[in-house]
């Protein structure tokens, strides 16, 4: 068992260092936010002074941070200079491709592993150690990583090279997007349309319809009873970190050249949502805007 700097202990990084402190991990955690902290000691992590303190004798760190510019931030100014030689690097945190290259190349050629290791699965997944991770770096380095990672997910995919899993995790996020959207859409013709809404759910989530949206995360209350319909769309995974999924997705076409219009419309329409008064609700939620009976 090794020991681990565990920086950003949100929502996610507070389970899963949890679950690194329950495979027999002693994990150092670090947050700028002495309530998340606090949290993270109590399911026995143990707390360091700052990043410098929790990434001096580490074998490896993992990083938990909302953006890019954080990432970029503490990398450069707490962790390189403090890591030994060959320390093992997972940053988990969703941010774009470049920010993910950028630091990987700086962290490689100082003589560290890099993997960008983003997550599919919201904070119950964080908690339950059933995160998907998508990963990017080099094969020796997806080597290390993977034992690490299996503490707290139930499956690790490469990826391919350095922000290789950043890119997998924006363009299955723009397709979850899309296709949750088009699933609202769908129920609210259904409804237009005098049809049944446990009707619609046995026969489209059987027939060409079908997706994750439709028989994973049914957007409207009843066909799945464990969906945050049921629950007054109580996240789950929150509108504005969908919508900070489809600017980071949206941000990459225009910089690639590829040409995604529905996922720019899904963009506009989520963050319509987000501006009345959507955006700490599941983007699930969207369907009331769409059948028309959001109140803001
Ligand atoms: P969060 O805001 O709850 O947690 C981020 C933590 O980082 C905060 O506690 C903050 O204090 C800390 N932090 C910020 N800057 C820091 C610094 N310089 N040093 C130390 N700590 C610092 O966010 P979250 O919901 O836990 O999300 C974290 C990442 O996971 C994001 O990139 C997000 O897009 C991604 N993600 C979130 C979800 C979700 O459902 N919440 C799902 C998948 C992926």
């Amino acid at each position: 068992m090794a020991i681990i700097a565990f920086i950003g202990l949100g929502n996610m990084g507070s389970g899963m260092a949890a679950n690194l402190v329950k495979a027999g991990h002693e994990v150092r955690a670090f947050d700028l936010s002495a309530t998340a902290l606090a949290h993270a000691v109590e399911s026995g992590a143990k707390a360091a002074k700052s990043t410098a303190d929790a990434v001096s004798g580490a074998a490896a760190v993992v990083t938990m941070l909302p953006a890019g510019k954080h990432v970029r931030a503490v990398y450069a100014g707490d962790v390189f200079p403090n890591a030994a030689p060959g320390t093992l690097f997972l940053d988990c945190s969703t941010i774009d491709v470049d920010s993910a290259r950028f630091v990987g190349k700086a962290a490689v050629d100082q003589g560290f592993r890099f993997v960008d290791a983003p997550v599919s699965g919201g904070v119950a997944a964080a908690a339950a150690g059933t995160l998907t991770f998508m990963v990017g770096g080099a094969e020796a380095d997806f080597a290390v990583a993977e034992p690490i990672l299996q503490a707290m997910g139930k499956a690790i995919l490469h990826a391919g090279d350095t922000g290789a899993g950043q890119a997998a995790k924006i363009c299955n996020n723009m397709l979850l997007g899309i296709t949750m959207i088009g699933t609202c859409e769908a129920f609210a013709l259904a409804e237009k349309l005098g049809l049944d809404q446990q009707k619609f759910f046995d026969i489209s989530s059987k027939a060409s319809g079908q997706s994750w949206s439709m028989t994973s995360y049914c957007p409207v209350a009843g066909p799945m009873p464990g969906t945050p319909a049921n629950h007054d769309y109580k996240p789950g995974f929150a509108t504005g970190m969908m919508l900070k999924d489809l600017k980071l997705a949206q941000d990459a076409a225009q910089a690639s050249g590829a040409s995604t219009p529905l996922g720019a419309q899904a963009e506009a329409l989520y963050a319509m949502f987000g501006n009345l008064g959507g955006q700490d609700l599941d983007f699930s939620a969207i369907y009331k805007m769409l059948n028309g009976s959001w109140k803001a």
